[in-house]
């Protein structure tokens, strides 16, 4: 298995594992585009939203509340957060493995100006 993603759940490449159960893991982006910048992911390689079968939903819901807990722990919780998640080229997605982008500890604005 060549995904990166799948290496880091594998313990394969090393990461700062900051969240994990039986479904998910969460670890700092590596190119942090914020002060907090978290990734979180299925352990089930999904390689993106278009691949998402309904019997695979569930570990959506499960991904944005274990991002709640994370800004809350974080300390971004009352600052305000972002949670992305890109498919496809356009979107850049460049991971083919479904990952949940926490950001903040900082004003975001881009494409919502
Ligand atoms: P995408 O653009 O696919 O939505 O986001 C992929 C993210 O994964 C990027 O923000 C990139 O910095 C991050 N990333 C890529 N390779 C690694 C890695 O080996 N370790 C970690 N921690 N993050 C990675
Ligand atoms: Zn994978």
């Amino acid at each position: 298995m060549d995904c990166i993603f799948c290496q880091i759940v594998a313990g394969e490449v090393p990461s700062q594992i900051l969240y994990q159960d039986e479904e998910l893991i969460a670890f700092p982006d590596i190119k942090p585009l914020t002060p907090t910048h978290v990734l979180i992911i299925p352990k089930k390689h999904i390689p993106s939203l278009l691949h998402l079968s309904e019997a695979d939903l569930p570990v959506i819901g499960h991904m944005v509340n274990i991002a709640n807990q994370l800004a809350k722990s974080e300390g971004i919780s009352q600052s305000g957060y972002r949670l992305v998640l890109n498919c496809g080229n356009d979107a850049g997605q460049i991971v083919p493995h479904i990952h949940m982008h926490l950001l903040g500890g900082r004003r975001l604005l881009d494409v919502f100006d």
